[in-house]
This record gives C-alpha cells, sequence and structure tokens, in this order.
C-alpha cells in the first residue's frame, strides 16, 4: 500500500492539494492501492477535544506535582513550573468552551467577525496550555514554535531524542502510530510544503523509519526542491532516515517510484528523485515537468472532509502551476517551479463540475501563485456559458488588463467573490525597486 500523509500545520479551513493530486494520478495510472491521510487537520482536531486532551492535562498534574516535591529547581524547570501552574488554572477555565470554539468554526458563526477572532484566540491559548508538558514548545493554529530551527538538519534530528519537548514526536507516537503501522505499507509519502511541517513531517519519518525499517519513505514538496544543492553536497544526514526525495513536481516520479520499487528496482530512471545509493547521493537531473491538462480532476476520497474548519465546504483547485511573472526581487517560487504552465480552463471548469457533484461542494480556491488573467477570462466565461452553480477565490497579481472593458463584472458572474493581490509596497519606488511590475494608478 501507498500511504500519503500530510504532516501538521496548515491554515485549517480546507484540504491541501498535493496529496488528492497524486492519488488521483496513481489511480488514472492503474495504482489503486492509495491511502491519504491529513494529520494537519486530525491533530488541531485531536488537541481541541477536551474529552482527547484529558490525558496531557493530567500529566500538568503530574508534572507540577514532581516539580513541587523537588527541594530545588534549575532556572528552565523554575520556568516550567510557573507555565504548568499557569496551564493547569487555563485549562480548567478553557475545558468547557473548546469544543464550542472548534465546532463554531464549523458553523455560520465564522462569518461573524467578532465570534471567528474569539474562537482563534481561545484554541490558540488552549493549545499553549494543554502543550505546556512540552514546554518551551509552543503550537498554534497555523504554526509551531521550538527550540530547534527547522532550517538546521542537525537540531530536526536532535529533536527526536526530546520527545518531552517535540510534541510531535510523542502525540504522533501515541495517537497515530500503532493505525499507521497496521498498514501493509510499502512506500510512505509525506508532503512537505512549508517549513512549519518540516519537524513533523520528519519526525513522522523518523518513526515510521525506526518502527518498520523497510518500508521506503519518499518526502515530497515545495520545500525540498529549494535544498536540492544541500541535499547533494552535504550527503544529508536525513537519508539516515528519509530514503528518497522527489523534487519540483510529484506525480509521474512518485508514479514511476512506484513501478520501481515494485519493478527492478532501479531509481536511477525516477525522475526527479534524490537517494543514496552505497554512500552516494544521486539526483535524477534533467528535472521533468508534468502536462497539466493529462492531469486527472485530484481526487479527495478518504480525508476527512467534515473536519475542516468552515462552515462550507471548500476544496483547493488547480488552473496554473508556478508565475506567470516570476520577476519579483524578493520571491523564492520561481525556485520551486521548472516553468510556468496552466491547465486549459476547459480542463478546471471539469473539475469544478466533478468535484461539485462528487463531494457535494460548491467552494472552491485556486491554489494558483497568481492567478494568469487570460485563463480567468476564459475560465470565467465557460463557466458562465455551461451555468456551473459555484463561487471561489484565489490569488493574483495587479494587472492593467483586469480593469479593462467588463472584466471584473465577468469574474463575479462566474462565481467569484474573492481577490486576493500581491501587494507588498504602497510605494511605487520600492515597487520598481521589487520589480513588481505594478502600478500604484492601478491599485487605486
Ligand atoms: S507575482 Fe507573486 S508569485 Fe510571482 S514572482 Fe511576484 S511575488 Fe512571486
Amino acid at each position: 500500500m501507498i500511504y500519503l500523509v500530510f504532516p501538521t500545520s496548515w491554515h485549517p479551513s480546507q484540504p491541501y492539494l498535493s496529496l488528492p493530486s497524486l492519488k488521483a494520478f496513481l489511480n488514472q495510472n492503474g495504482v489503486h492501492d492509495v491511502v491519504q491521510r491529513d494529520l494537519a487537520i486530525e491533530l488541531l482536531n485531536d488537541l481541541c477535544t477536551w474529552e482527547k486532551t484529558k490525558p496531557l492535562y493530567e500529566k500538568i498534574i503530574r508534572e507540577l506535582n514532581e516539580l513541587s516535591s523537588r527541594p530545588s529547581l534549575t532556572q528552565v524547570e523554575s520556568e516550567k513550573f510557573a507555565k504548568l501552574r499557569e496551564a493547569e488554572e487555563i485549562v480548567m477555565a478553557l475545558k468547557d468552551q473548546i469544543d464550542f470554539a472548534i465546532n463554531s468554526q464549523r458553523s455560520p458563526d465564522f462569518y461573524e467577525i467578532d465570534q471567528y477572532m474569539e474562537n482563534l484566540k481561545v484554541m490558540d491559548v488552549w493549545l499553549d496550555n494543554i502543550l505546556a508538558p512540552y514546554y518551551p514548545s509552543q503550537l498554534t493554529v497555523i504554526g509551531s514554535q521550538m527550540r530547534f530551527s527547522p532550517y538546521s538538519s542537525k537540531e530536526v534530528i536532535d529533536s527526536f531524542s526530546h520527545p518531552e519537548e517535540n510534541f510531535f514526536y510523542d502525540l504522533y507516537e501515541k495517537w497515530y502510530l500503532d493505525d499507521i503501522l497496521k498498514q501493509d505499507i510499502d512506500i510512505f509519502g509525506i508532503s512537505i510544503t512549508s517549513v512549519e511541517q518540516i519537524i513533523s513531517g520528519l519526525t513522522l519519518a523518523y518513526l515510521v523509519k525506526k518502527n518498520r525499517p523497510e518500508i521506503h519513505i519518499t518526502v515530497g514538496g515545495s520545500v525540498f526542491t529549494k535544498l536540492v544543492d544541500r541535499l547533494e553536497k552535504d550527503a544529508s544526514p536525513l537519508f539516515d532516515f528519509v530514503d528518497s526525495f522527489i523534487v519540483h513536481e510529484g506525480e509521474t516520479p512518485l508514479l514511476r517510484l512506484v513501478e520501481h520499487l515494485r519493478g527492478d528496482g532501479d531509481l536511477s530512471k525516477v525522475p526527479n528523485l534524490i537517494y543514496k545509493e552505497e554512500g552516494v547521493v544521486k539526483v535524477n537531473r534533467p528535472f521533468a515537468k508534468e502536462e497539466l491538462n493529462a492531469l486527472p480532476t485530484p481526487d479527495f476520497d478518504g480525508l476527512p472532509l467534515d473536519l475542516y474548519l468552515s462552515p462550507t465546504r471548500v476544496l483547493p483547485v488547480m488552473g496554473s502551476r508556478g508565475c506567470y511573472w516570476e520577476k519579483c526581487a524578493f520571491c523564492s517560487i520561481p525556485f520551486d517551479h521548472m516553468n510556468f504552465h496552466v491547465r486549459y480552463a476547459e480542463n478546471v471548469v471539469n473539475d469544478f463540475k466533478v468535484l461539485q457533484e462528487k463531494y457535494n461542494c460548491d467552494h472552491f480556491f485556486f491554489t494558483d501563485e497568481a492567478l494568469p488573467i487570460n485563463f480567468l477570462r476564459t475560465f470565467s466565461a465557460k463557466i458562465i456559458e455551461q451555468k456551473v452553480d459555484v463561487q471561489w477565490t484565489g490569488e493574483l497579481k495587479f494587472e492593467k488588463s483586469l480593469l479593462k472593458d467588463d472584466r471584473m463584472e465577468l469574474l463575479y458572474k462566474s462565481g467569484c467573490r474573492k481577490l486576493i493581490f500581491g501587494l507588498e509596497s504602497y510605494n511605487q519606488r520600492v515597487l520598481d525597486a521589487m520589480k513588481k511590475g505594478v502600478e500604484l494608478s492601478w491599485v487605486d
């Protein structure tokens, strides 16, 4: 079985697109034993459920008693003692509110900004305190903080020896690992797409490898795409528990990895793969990109769609990969992609129709780095023409062409209800220095 996991943390309102795209592509190519799991939303949901977290409260009390019984405390122990005392009170005060707060984010309360902010505050304060036994580590709804830097392999690996601080180690092991290891897995894939997921994702890789060394562990996602040279040059210690990294786009590489691991075992034929063979790190260049129009509609089967924190179901969709502009001086996104490429609007409209029908979903989020205006025009016209009744949102760059004719009207009629523009400065000199390609007159 191929077991794909999306680790903590990510924005909790909807699933991320990587695993559903991979699962659909494997299925389309005859590989059907694929399971996907979103541990980001599962862990957040479990941690914001009083019944589930009672053992953590008991741990707070146990550790308080243990520290109180000591004749003296070090500076660090004193700080932890103070945190645990605070946590004991706060957890008791919030235990009757936490389930309400997370469920409220799944109800129409979500649209009431005061209630929304209050719920988020309750969840963040709760997470900070229910995880006090792991002090000084902290978790919030969308991120975490530990004394181990995610930017250092050495520190990430060091965190595995400190489950008393690395809550991912302790909680993944206690709550999810048995269930994972019960499965008949030969390939375990972890998608790490943000820095926030490095410690959690690699911790999971370490735990699986420690218990089932025969499983091939592969890590994909944009984080390691930026680190090809480092992985290659330093013969990273991450290869002690990760068998391979898939960089750039992952659909065809994962399919080929499955075929070769289940066939001749020759990893040199797997595109975009980085692996270690006889002590040497191999990078399978040149890197390949996908034919976006050959990709199937993503498959969200198996994801806990009712757990996401949104009053209506929202699914991610993709119109393009990469950025058509690629020039902003501060931006690393162009490094994640070989080239900018677009899916035909007709295919994206079909994705909307399939997903609406299959998952009873009318709300969509374009995951494009910057939605291309020409694509939007064609897409919107087709959605209107085919009478697909949906609402959608996405992110884009200010472009003069958006102001042409009745273009905004067209977007609205096609279901667009929000556009998120990247505007890092409202100063023309700074925008020009950034090579943003935006004139303030278009913004005004
Ligand atoms: S438009 Fe956005 S994604 Fe493209 S280069 Fe600029 S900041 Fe990066």
